[in-house]
């Protein structure tokens, strides 16, 4: 048998656990990639996989993943991920998510869980009951920092997008630049009628095409199928739906300036960064353009145990932040040579003391 740290995606993790429990059914694994910065901080999967081995495998690159956003964040948290392995009719009981919420709170506070694909605010509520290590509960009240991560992200793409105008086109503002954007759910379409109220150009997609020309109607925009929106010709490419999707063909179909959205993992693979900077392309790491909704979460995780204040205005504060920590990027990148991805990679390794 092979040790399951050979892996690939094994790199260094502080802490994978397995939790069974029979009664329940519950299937689950904890990954802890690091708790440098503070208690390994990532969202709860549940997603039935064909294969034990593809729950591992995303335990354990998305926690990496957090560690590197929480990181880049500047937030006092590292990373951590659960992925409960729903059987095929992906029955969800509460008993299975009070044996999870046992097991997060057994881990004393090392491990916060969220909502990820799969978990509901519902779902996040009944495990609080069981455990205090929770965040992205509801809050009450516009003024608090926490809710619906959605339009966070979006503010901060939005800010991301128009520091990569400036760094490509050398432009101060977004007005008739054109913005193709991938996926008009909560996040692209917050990114679109943030661009469309500064008088950006834009064409929307998704493969609920109504959704897309509702949104279009709403904000003047004009429309692509799902299967035409990467190859629009257009400033910038904002990808808001599907992660991996920078791969090969992916790349050689662009016909844009740059590419800056919130996906999550839009490189398929490693050299997937270079290639798109060889083409010419402005890169945003997506773990840094789309950090304003974990930022978000976070402070109300903080707030909620006084160590942040509770105040809105904190989580507006530190998303403004995300421009600049994309232009140091940049800067470095066209400095180094390296690509956008391999310097935020190198500098969120700094940060987590790798
Ligand atoms: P969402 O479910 O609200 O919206 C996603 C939209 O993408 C949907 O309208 C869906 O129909 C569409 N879509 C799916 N496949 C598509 C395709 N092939 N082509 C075009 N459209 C397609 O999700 P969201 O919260 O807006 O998240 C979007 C992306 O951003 C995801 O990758 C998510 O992981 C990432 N993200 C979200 C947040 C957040 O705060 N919500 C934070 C960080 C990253």
């Amino acid at each position: 048998m092979t040790a399951f740290w050979t892996e690939a995606d094994y790199d260094d993790h502080e802490l994978v656990q397995l939790v069974r429990d029979a009664k329940s059914g519950l299937t689950a694994i904890i990954a802890l990639h690091s708790t440098h910065l503070g208690p390994g901080a990532g969202g709860t999967r549940f997603w039935h996989y064909a294969e034990p081995a593809d729950a591992m495998r995303d335990a354990l690159r998305l926690s990496r993943g957090m560690s590197y956003k929480n990181a880049m964040a500047g937030l006092p948290m590292g990373g951590g991920k659960a992925v409960i392995l729903a059987g095929a009719n992906k029955t969800k009981t509460p008993e299975m998510l009070a044996a999870f919420a046992d097991a997060v709170e057994a881990l004393g506070g090392k491990y916060v869980t969220a909502e990820d694909v799969g978990i509901s605010e519902a779902d996040m509520a009944a495990v609080a009951q069981r455990t205090q290590y929770v965040s992205g509960l509801p809050v009450e009240g516009e003024d608090a920092a926490g809710g619906d991560p959605g339009p966070f992200t979006a503010l901060g793409i939005f800010l991301g997008i128009k520091a990569a105008v400036k760094h490509k086109l050398g432009k101060d503002s977004v007005e008739g630049v054109h913005v193709a954007i991938q996926g008009t759910g909560s996040v692209g379409g917050g990114v679109a009628r943030l661009l469309a109220r500064d008088g950006a150009k834009l064409t929307v997609s998704d493969i609920h095409m109504d959704r897309a020309e509702a949104l279009a109607t709403e904000i003047g925009a004009d429309t692509a199928a799902p299967d035409a929106i990467m190859s629009v010709t257009c400033d910038v490419f904002s990808p808001n739906a599907l992660g991996a999707i920078l791969d090969d063909a992916g790349i050689a179909r662009l016909d844009c300036k740059v590419v800056a959205g919130g996906a999550n993992n839009q490189l398929q693979r490693p050299e997937h960064g270079p290639m798109l900077a060889k083409r010419g392309i402005l890169y945003a790491p997506d773990y840094v353009i789309n950090a304003g909704g974990i930022i978000s979460v976070t402070l109300e995780y903080l707030c909620r145990n006084d160590k942040a204040p509770c105040d809105i205005n904190e989580v507006r504060k530190r998303i403004a932040l995300i421009p600049g920590r994309l232009e140091q990027i940049w800067q470095e990148s066209d400095s180094t040579g390296e690509s956008p991805d391999q310097v935020a990679d190198r500098m969120a390794q700094a940060l987590i003391g790798r």
